[in-house]
Formats: structure tokens, C-alpha cells, sequence
């Protein structure tokens, strides 16, 4: 063998690259093996070298759907020529979609919506990408974390995760008009979670049930109000149990059993706020107003001291 590598041994050792879990060097062999065969006239064969570089280089920034759309593109026209990724042997066609599923996860998941309309459109394009991870991948793990994370995902699984999110950006859209129904798509994603094995995620939809779907009476008003953090509020204050008691006989709480806290709704809770903000602002400058009288008394003593001095 000589020192000089061909194409093919080039190739081989960015397979071997891979196998070490070297994605930056297998990148810069399949792309010079890609520049080599391009050389030769061989253009198919630098085609699939320069595909294998798209697609190790997802590695670089797994986070940015770019690099996984780019990696589809590349190998998509490839069609259903083998590739050989690890252990793992797919068709180029096969990983195209994945790497498109990925990239399209990436961008859906990321955005998160400042309006209510918003969330709604979230939850139905993260529902839809749910059904696209069913019916376009295989029962098999996906390739990708498999190659890139050592981790074994089935596209079930992921499927579960995305209706999960899209149950909970449903909720979101709901929260401000309807928290009970929030409250019971929080409850289903939930189970979604669960099934997914993601039992943090579960348990954190778990508490967004009780906080969206809990109803109190607001102490101030008497309003009776569903919805924590939402719609309503909890606020310190000292209650004593006459007190407490004396809130009335209806079946909702309006403080919290410890009677360090009560209940105000939004409208009771905002009101007070910023009633307190503009007496603290007035207060603030009425204190200015002082201050800065005194101030220029000191000041006017000490040019008075001075010309004392100067004399
Ligand atoms: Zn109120």
C-alpha cells in the first residue's frame, strides 16, 4: 500500500472515524474522500462521501435544525442507496425524513408564543409532527440519537413527547378563558408524559392540574375564582381563626389553612399592587423633594466655610 490514500481508503477511514465516535475528523475525511472521487469523474461516489459529511456534522450543533435540513437535502437525491452510519445500515431516502422530522422537532419546539392564537398554532403543528414521526419512521430507534447521543429512541416515544407539548400549548391557549379545560389537558398530558417515561415532565404537568384547575373565593371581593398565578393570587397578610372564620360559610377556601395567605383574585390582586406602587412613587419623591433641599443647605454651608478659610 502506498503512502498515497485513495478515495475509497479515505472513505474508510471516516467509517472508522464514526465508529470511535470522532464525528469532526470522520467530517473531514468523507469530505476530502468527496473531493477525491469528484477528481476521478466519480461523481456518485463523491455524492454519498459528501452526504456522510452532512450528516456526522449535526454533531457540531445537534441544536440547529440547519445542519439536520442541509444533511436531508444532501442525501435525499441519493434515494435508496444504503448507508452504512455505525452499526446501524439505512437507506438514504429513510434517514432524509428523519433528518427532516429532527429539524422540523428543533424549529417547532423552539418557539415559544407570546399570545394565546399562538399556542393554539403550536399545539396543532407539534400534534401534526406527532402523527408525521408515526407513520414516516420505522418501529426501529431512531438513527440519529443513536449515532450522535448513544441513545436509543423509538419514534413512538417521540411521538408521545410532541403530544404531550401539543396537549400542554393547548392548555396555554386555554389558560386565559377557560383554566378548568386547561387544567384537563394538562391531566392528559400528563399521561402522555408518563407513557414517554418522563416522569419530571409528567410531574411538572401534574402541578400545573392542581394550580390551573384549583377554584377559591377571592377574600377581598367574595368573587369565586379557578385558575393559580393566573387568575388568582395568593397575598401574606394575618388572619386570626374569628377572622378567617367570619369570611363566610361557602364551600371554596378564601386563605390558606396556615392563615398566613389569602386568596385575591386578579382584579383585587392588581388593584392593590398598584395602589401601593403610586403611594411608594409619590412617597419617593416627596422624600427627594426633601433630600435635595437639604442638600443644597449643606452645600450652601460649605462655600460658606470656605470663603471663611479664604480670608
Ligand atoms: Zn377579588
Amino acid at each position: 500500500m502506498g503512502l498515497i490514500k485513495t478515495a475509497q481508503e479515505i472513505l474508510e477511514q471516516g467509517h472508522d472515524a464514526v465508529l470511535r465516535g470522532d464525528f469532526a475528523s470522520a467530517a473531514d475525511k468523507f469530505r476530502s474522500a468527496s473531493q477525491k472521487f469528484s477528481k476521478q469523474g466519480d461523481m456518485s461516489m463523491s455524492q454519498l462521501a459528501s452526504g456522510y459529511a452532512s450528516i456526522v456534522r449535526v454533531s457540531q450543533r445537534p441544536s440547529d435544525s440547519g445542519l439536520y435540513y442541509n444533511a436531508a437535502d444532501t442525501i435525499r437525491p441519493l434515494g435508496n442507496t444504503p448507508l452504512k452510519l455505525g452499526p446501524r445500515e439505512v437507506t438514504a431516502s429513510y434517514l432524509a425524513e428523519e433528518l427532516q422530522l429532527l429539524g422540523n422537532e428543533i424549529d417547532a419546539v423552539g418557539l415559544i408564543p407570546d399570545q394565546p392564537e399562538r399556542w393554539a398554532v403550536r399545539a396543532s403543528s407539534l400534534q401534526d409532527l406527532a402523527n408525521r414521526f408515526r407513520s414516516n419512521t420505522a418501529g426501529d430507534p431512531l438513527v440519529m440519537p443513536e449515532l450522535l447521543q448513544k441513545q436509543q429512541i423509538l419514534a413512538e416515544t417521540k411521538a408521545m413527547q410532541l403530544q404531550a407539548l401539543s396537549e400542554e400549548a393547548l392548555a396555554e391557549s386555554l389558560i386565559s378563558r377557560d383554566p378548568k379545560a386547561a387544567a384537563e389537558h394538562y391531566q392528559t398530558a400528563r399521561l402522555w408524559w408518563a407513557q414517554a417515561g418522563r416522569q419530571d415532565m409528567a410531574e411538572s404537568a401534574a402541578s400545573r392540574v392542581s394550580s390551573y384547575g384549583k377554584a377559591v373565593k377571592c377574600w377581598f371581593c367574595g368573587r369565586e375564582v379557578t385558575g393559580e398565578r393566573i387568575h388568582f393570587l395568593t397575598m401574606p397578610s394575618d388572619l386570626t381563626e374569628l377572622v378567617s372564620r367570619s369570611s363566610g360559610d361557602g364551600a371554596l377556601p378564601s386563605c390558606v389553612p396556615s392563615l398566613r395567605e389569602v386568596y385575591a383574585c386578579k382584579g383585587c390582586h392588581s388593584a392593590v399592587f398598584k395602589m401601593a406602587d403610586s403611594r411608594a412613587l409619590q412617597r419617593t419623591n416627596e422624600l427627594e423633594v426633601r433630600v435635595n433641599a437639604e442638600l443644597s443647605e449643606i452645600r450652601r454651608q460649605i462655600e460658606q466655610i470656605k470663603d471663611v478659610m479664604r480670608r
